[in-house]
């Protein structure tokens, strides 16, 4: 575990870190990265067991607590991310609920944007409230909103941009900014802009979280997730947590997605174009209502999501007329574009939110959100745009006979 055999330099740019950074070479010399299938490790002799767990000698004891691949993906995806530290969680949902629930305990309280995936706010108004924590949701645009919620002392904030599913862009500085006044740790799902989109910790989040089921394994193959921030916090308050709770992601899927981050930046940037492409025709297309996409000027903060983002990203919204009907229509129209409600994929994905994704939050809420019955999220693949617009034509012609 020695540092010196661990690739890294500050002066790579993020293509680069992508491929080299966090190796560690064995002795065996491989290529691509070794993949530790073991769940426990042994020792020279029992002195050296004793002083692995006095913490006297660095050395892998068991892989829920840490292991080499394990370890080569948080290098990796700390890197890239430009945070102290990284945690690796079995899933994303994994790490949104170990960042929450490390850090906050009863009588404390917890603000949230609105707009949330389904399970982060199923956390936030179920979960937490549980424990005897005070949630309170935002409209996450609303500035004075945020200044209303921050009026007390808050323990942490969870915000994503863009939101799941409707794309709404929030100023992730403006809030941190209010949010570190009420003493808040400022935690920011990056899983949409992806890692190379957005850098919240730039912006002044604290803590990172992804699914790294999305666009780092990016082939529709393994779940995971991941924690970044500053090292302190992930050493004394994350980790024992991840540790001893049993939230550890297998070395299997940490391979995956060491293999998946080789081609991250080709993908995603592949993918976004295509979502740009396909927004174009979308909006241009009849009987489509409205389209979402960061990167257009007619979204809502568009020049908000200019300062924020790099670019635009690999999610696509849309409305279409006929509400419920006119999105299932539209849906089964296609024959390219499968139906399923993951994200990120190498493969272009549609869901209708409100009968699946955001269907347990009701329908108040998703006339809040903005989720309309015939709001259908699109995940953008690598496919050729060409045709993605044709089978998009597709639902767009069931649409005009309906
Ligand atoms: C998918 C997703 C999650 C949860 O990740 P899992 O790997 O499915 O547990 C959390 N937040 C966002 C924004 C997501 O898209």
């Amino acid at each position: 575990m020695s540092d010196s055999k661990i690739s890294s330099s500050p002066h790579w740019r993020p293509a680069t870190r992508l491929l080299h950074a966090g190796l560690e070479r064995t002795e065996y010399g491989e290529t691509s990265e070794a993949l530790f299938l073991t769940s426990g490790f042994v020792y020279d002799n029992a002195e050296q067991a004793a002083k692995t767990f006095t913490g006297e000698v660095s050395h892998y004891q068991y892989s829920r607590f840490a292991n080499p691949t394990v370890a080569a993906l948080e290098r990796r995806l700390a890197d890239l991310e430009g945070a102290e530290a990284c945690v690796a969680t079995s899933t994303g949902m994994g790490a949104v609920s170990a960042a929450l629930l490390s850090h906050v305990k009863a009588g404390d309280r917890v603000v949230a944007s609105r707009a949330l995936f389904g399970s982060c706010h199923w956390i936030v108004a179920n979960l937490l409230p549980q424990y005897g924590v005070e949630t309170v949701f935002v409209d996450g645009g609303d500035l004075a909103a945020w200044d209303d919620a921050f009026s007390k002392p808050t323990a942490a904030v969870l915000l994503e941009s863009p939101s799941n599913p409707m794309l709404d862009v929030l100023d992730l500085a403006a809030i941190a900014e209010r949010a570190h006044k009420a003493g808040a740790l400022v935690i920011v799902d990056n899983v949409f802009a992806s890692p190379l989109y957005q850098k919240p910790l730039e912006l002044g989040a604290d803590v990172v979280v992804y699914s790294c089921t999305k666009h780092i394994d990016g082939q529709g193959r393994v779940l995971g997730g991941a924690v970044l921030g500053k090292e302190d916090w992930i050493k004394d308050t994350l980790q024992p947590f991840v540790r001893n709770t049993g939230n550890a992601l297998s070395p299997f899927n940490a391979w995956v997605m060491l293999k998946g981050m080789e081609t991250l930046a080709l993908r995603v940037d592949a993918m976004t174009r295509n979502a740009a492409a396909v927004a174009d025709y979308l909006a241009s297309a009849p009987c489509i209502v409205s389209v979402r996409y960061p990167d257009r000027k007619d979204h809502p903060q568009y020049d908000l999501a200019q300062r924020q983002m790099s670019a635009g990203g690999t999610m696509v919204a849309f409305e279409v007329a006929g509400g419920q009907a006119g999105a299932f229509a539209f849906m089964n129209a296609l024959r390219l574009i499968a139906i399923s409600n993951n994200l990120g994929d190498a493969r272009s994905l549609v869901t209708h939110p409100a009968t699946t994704t955001h269907m347990k939050i009701g329908a108040e809420e998703r006339a809040k959100l903005g989720i309309s019955d015939g709001a259908i999220r699109f995940s953008v693949g690598l496919e050729d745009s060409a045709d993605l617009i044709d089978d998009l034509a597709r639902g767009v012609a069931a649409l005009a006979k309906g």
